[in-house]
């Protein structure tokens, strides 16, 4: 059995807690490892090691930071299969998503190496006769990620690449159930040379997170996971001072409007809605089909699913792999028969796969959905696709409007002023036209709206430099001492 420790100062650190987590292999069923859970001391630890690394961080030049970013960047291009084979293992998704994961988290590490440019301030000359004002951008020392089951790789580095290269120390409080790749990436901040104590991994569950949620040293807390979870964080952060972005759940909608590319949209419903098994916080969960499109495009799914292939996600030739636990795997079979139970025309059922000793589930497909069932008004996370039924376009954005969540949604048409037109009205972070799952570029910023984000940054990109850094303005005199004198009033610039 593999041990999974702690990453503090530099090098790996064996738990002092005596708790342990189990860590499983999703598509055998069997556990792997087993993972050190941290204690608030063993916190208060690795934030003291921290906090002393970000002194010395934060005094490293730009391009001396820069440097260690294209070198991590060049280390993870070069090792991605290393990476995707850690997150197939521990997660269940299959090893083509699992490198598409690492890309689209290499992505942030690529925009963070730019940070001379993005920690820029502004500078006005001659503000007032002999004053110049200019506004600098400074890291704020220890700032923690508390990241999800379901992207081990990619939002950790959607977080630490923006952080770290700003100057800050990033402590990672990862996942509990797949923790093995925050430690690779330990392993690699470390090769790329960035200092000892910046990058900290402090594996645990609730007992760490409320350790730094209360530990006056972590300034910032940045977290993704699911709604009730990010609610929690964001309210018990900011009631301790801390800066807090909290990304909660999603129910995505599709869209599909009656002039719609029947295949394409079809195409679309089938992968997005089952990639990763339906474990991704952008999944579709939710078809609306608009008007006479519902029958062949529910058709057209349909025959669509028997050519998707289930199994481990290590195998070659795998599409869709387990859920991440027997548990998550039985919880989300209920929602099935929950919506059998309430009026849902099932049209495939993913309980029916062949019993396999890992946590699978087969591709579940479920008509004539209304806002009503469970099925619709939770999030699921798995390969669960519901289709709701609508007769106008103006009750298709009503229902996506009305949904607690707004995280992702997609719109599917021919007609460019009907796109145009959702995009002026929808209630959502991040809008697809004809793309179903619209996670925004690095040069832009991830994040929902409503139940879906708690705080007001977004994550990664600008929003992600902003929250990661604070600003100074500094108003500036060089006088020629022959010109002082006492002025008692009020400073103007006229
Ligand atoms: P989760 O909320 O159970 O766990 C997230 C993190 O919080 C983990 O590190 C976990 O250890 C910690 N945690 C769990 N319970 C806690 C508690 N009671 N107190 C303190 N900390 C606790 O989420 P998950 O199951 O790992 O991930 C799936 C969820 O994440 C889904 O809801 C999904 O939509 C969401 N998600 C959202 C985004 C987004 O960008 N909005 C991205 C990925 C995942």
């Amino acid at each position: 059995m593999i041990h999974i420790a702690h990453w503090i100062g530099g090098a790996e650190r064996a738990g002092t807690s005596g708790r342990v987590g189990p860590v499983f292999n999703p598509a055998t069923g069997e556990q792997t490892a087993e993972v050190d859970l941290a204690s608030a001391a063993e916190v208060a630890e690795a934030v003291a090691v921290a906090t002393e690394a970000a002194k010395g961080w934060r005094a490293a030049s730009l391009s001396q930071r820069s440097a260690v970013l294209f070198k991590f960047r060049e280390l993870l291009a070069g090792r991605t299969g290393e990476l995707a084979a850690i997150i197939t293992a521990e997660h269940g998704k299959v090893l083509a998503d699992a490198a598409g994961e690492v890309a689209r988290g290499l992505e942030n590490v690529e925009f963070a190496t730019g940070i001379p440019h993005l920690m820029k301030g502004s500078f006005s000359e001659q503000a007032a006769t002999g004053v110049d004002v200019y506004s600098i951008r400074q890291p704020l020392g220890v700032v923690a990620g508390i990241t999800p089951f379901n992207f081990p790789a990619m939002v950790p580095l959607w977080m630490c690449a923006t952080a770290i290269a700003a100057g800050n120390a990033f402590v990672l409080k990862p996942s509990e159930k797949d923790p093995s790749a925050a430690l690779w990436l330990a392993r690699l901040w470390a090769e790329a040379g960035l200092p000892e104590g910046v990058f900290t991994v402090l594996n645990g569950d609730k007992e760490a997170v409320d350790a730094l949620l209360t530990h006056p040293g972590v300034a910032a807390i940045s977290f993704v996971g699911s709604t009730p979870i990010a609610k929690y964080i964001y309210e018990t952060g900011t009631a301790r001072g801390k800066r807090v972005q909290a990304l909660g759940g999603a129910k995505n909608h599709m869209i599909v409007l009656p002039d719609a590319e029947l295949d394409a949209a079809a195409d679309a419903a089938i992968s997005a809605g089952y990639g990763a098994a339906g474990e991704r916080c952008m999944a579709i969960s939710v078809v609306v089909a608009v008007g006479d499109i519902a029958d062949p495009l529910v058709e057209a799914i349909a025959a669509r699913l028997p050519k998707i292939r289930i199994g481990n996600g290590a195998d070659a030739g795998t599409d869709m792999g387990p859920l991440i636990s027997a548990q998550h795997r039985d919880k989300v079979a209920g929602y099935i028969e929950a919506g059998a139970a309430q009026g849902a025309k099932v049209i495939a059922d993913g309980r029916d796969i062949a019993e396999k000793p890992g946590f699978f589930l087969g591709a579940t497909l479920l008509d004539n959905v209304t806002p009503e069932m469970t099925v619709y008004t939770d999030e699921i996370f798995g390969p669960v696709l519901s289709v709701v039924r609508v007769d106008t376009y103006a009750e298709a954005v009503q229902l996506v409007n009305d949904n607690e969540y707004g995280n992702g949604v997609a719109i599917f048409t021919r007609d460019g002023g009907a796109a145009r037109q959702f995009q002026f009205d929808v209630e959502a972070g991040m809008v697809g036209v004809n793309v179903p799952i619209p996670v925004p570029v690095a040069y832009y910023s991830f994040g929902g709206w409503k139940a879906s984000l708690f705080g007001d940054s977004h994550m990664y990109g600008p929003d992600g430099i902003h929250f990661f850094t604070r600003g100074k303005v500094v108003t500036s005199r060089w006088p020629d001492p022959g010109t002082s004198a006492i002025d008692l009033g009020f400073p103007q610039t006229r």
